[in-house]
């Protein structure tokens, strides 16, 4: 059961004798509770709803929210009736490529800036980003281009450093149960984009997100970026139907991420087209003004050119399921 009240209750906590877990949610205060509580003491409190749900998360599930929750980042508000564009390279490379990109994918109509300073990478021996060096980039030409910045952190000691530079962290595939990772940034005080992890069931998903809001943070953005399959031909299979389907198990917005779903530039647009189609409410896309020399990433990254023709596309889809980019 989910109690929310104008304020904190002794009374309530008394009665129930720590089995409960609460959490703030903008002026009002939220008792998740095992089981039923007592009709007398039901009548004592100040009670603004009260709600059921059979779900494993609770906070993040519908049953607690009909109303689908907006998270702001910048100007940027992702789950309304605008599809968020977020666009940059892979990695953090360098402060000129960086602006170009920024300047690049602004213009083309994207609304927030990618580019990760800590790079999780398969092999250790791969680049593994420019560290603090990286963040500093990123707000540089976050100031510069007027555009927010979205930055992957991969370890909870990042998380007040990447905080300082960035507008919104991303946790990745990798460390979408890393725990101490999400109650990390659950405590940062920035909207997160969680990205489901490659073999991740979506109430995993929804569960780490639980953690994130169990902390307090509500801005909280879901991203599915495909998930492992047997096949191999792409680097992973766009879960659409996934998509389609967590929007109705979350009020949270849902966005996707074509990029490394698919792992394959030539199919990035199609991918776009089909998780804006499913509900998606807003996109992740690698672009890099040259992908043939990217540090990370490069098969999957779009050249400039090719992200402007996706935004095209991309708007006409949005037109279609009624929304706009
Ligand atoms: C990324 O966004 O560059 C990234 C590493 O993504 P994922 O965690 O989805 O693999
Ligand atoms: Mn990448």
């Amino acid at each position: 059961m989910l109690i929310t009240l104008k304020k904190e209750s002794r009374s309530l906590e008394k009665a129930l004798a720590g089995r409960f877990r609460k959490v703030p949610h903008g002026e009002r205060i939220v008792y998740i509770v095992d089981g039923k509580i007592p009709e007398d003491l039901l009548a004592e409190l100040d009670i603004e709803s009260s709600k059921e749900t059979s779900r494993s998360f609770k906070l993040a599930s519908r049953e607690y929210s009909e109303e689908a929750t907006r998270v702001r980042v910048g100007e940027a508000e992702f789950g309304g009736p605008k599809i968020v564009i977020c666009a940059g390279p892979c990695a953090v490379e360098g402060h000129q490529l960086l602006l170009d990109a920024a300047r690049a994918v602004k213009d083309a109509g994207a609304s927030v800036l990618r580019g990760g300073a800590f790079k999780p990478r398969t092999s250790p021996y791969s680049f593994q980003g420019l560290g603090e060096e990286g963040l500093r980039m990123l707000r540089g030409v976050s100031e510069e281009v007027g555009i927010p910045v979205l930055t992957e952190v991969t370890a909870p000691e990042q998380v007040s450093l990447a905080s300082r530079y960035a507008d919104a962290l991303q946790i990745g595939a990798r460390n979408m149960q890393n725990f101490e990772l999400l109650k990390a940034v659950g405590r940062a005080g920035r909207p997160a984009v969680l990205k489901r992890g490659s073999s991740a069931t979506i109430e995993e998903w929804l569960l780490a997100a639980e953690y994130l809001l169990l902390e307090g943070n509500w801005e909280v953005i879901l991203c599915e970026r495909g998930i492992r399959t047997f096949e191999t031909a792409t680097r992973n299979v766009l879960d659409v139907a996934g998509i389609a389907l967590t929007k109705t198990m979350t009020h949270l917005p849902v966005i996707a991420d074509p990029s490394h779903a698919t792992g394959r530039r030539e199919l990035i647009a199609a991918a776009s087209r089909a998780a804006v189609a499913a509900g998606a409410d807003g996109l992740l896309i690698e672009v890099h003004p040259k992908p043939e020399i990217a540090m990370s990433d490069g098969p999957q990254s779009l050249t400039i050119r090719e992200f402007e023709l996706l935004m095209k596309e991309v708007k006409e889809i949005a037109r279609a399921v009624g929304r706009c980019v």
